[in-house]
């Protein structure tokens, strides 16, 4: 199981990563957006680790539901309200919980991606975030139904993100800025799926 602490140094781990990753974010939506992305997240999760201290202790609901509200004041662009949306949703899915085991991590990722849709009103298949997320979340749960246990069944959901970060490549964008460039953005892989990867593998480093 994971308690409070370790969601914190999963915040942390995702945090610093989003700041090592920042450049090539933004550099992957120079191509295809406004070169903000990896400014957007850096931003948001910079903040984040100011509020941490305030959260030790608190349950895991408030520590995650804290984290999106922070995210949607501070991160602005299509990204901001979209990754706000999925920890808030993540942190009411586990609402008032100390501890949450793989099970809750399933409920946790399906709130979050369902947020996610709910708000940018997109699906899989657009070139966005979903296209990470949607078959890493298949692949988290598989590997739950078959009792495979938590560190592995991340590993998993990671390696999931990474195809389909890597398979936003070859499809048009019809969500977000990328899709005013139509076959134009064919080529380049989207940064919302790329933070999203770097996300879930910052997240899974922590527990294996
Ligand atoms: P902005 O495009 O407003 O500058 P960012 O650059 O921070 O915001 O984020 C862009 C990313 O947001 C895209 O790469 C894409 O993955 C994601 N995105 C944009 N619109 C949507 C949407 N409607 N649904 C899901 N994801 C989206
Ligand atoms: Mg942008
Ligand atoms: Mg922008």
């Amino acid at each position: 199981t994971i308690n409070s602490a370790i969601v914190i140094d999963i915040i942390k781990s995702i945090a610093k990563t989003l700041a090592e990753n920042k450049e090539y974010l933004t550099e992957l939506d120079s191509a295809i957006g406004d070169a903000d992305h990896g400014i957007n997240m850096d931003r948001g999760f910079n903040t984040v680790l100011t509020k941490l201290p305030s959260l030790e202790g608190k349950d895991i609901g408030t520590i995650l539901k804290t984290v999106g509200m922070t995210l949607v004041s501070t991160v602005g662009g299509a990204s901001g309200p979209l990754y706000g949306t999925a920890f808030m949703r993540a942190g009411q899915a586990v609402a008032g919980k100390n501890e949450i085991d793989e099970k809750d991590i399933l409920t946790i990722f399906e709130a979050a991606l369902q947020g996610i849709k709910e708000r940018g009103k997109a699906v899989a298949g657009e070139k966005t975030m979903i296209d990470a997320l949607e078959p890493a979340l298949k692949s988290y749960r598989d590997a739950v139904d078959n009792n495979i246990g938590l560190a592995e069944a991340l590993n998993r959901a990671v390696d999931a993100a990474k195809e389909g970060m890597e398979y936003t490549k070859n499809i048009i964008a019809t969500k977000g800025r990328a899709s005013y460039l139509g076959e134009r953005s064919i080529g380049h892989q989207d940064p919302g799926a790329t933070s999203s990867y770097l996300l879930l593998q910052a997240a899974a480093r922590v527990v294996n």
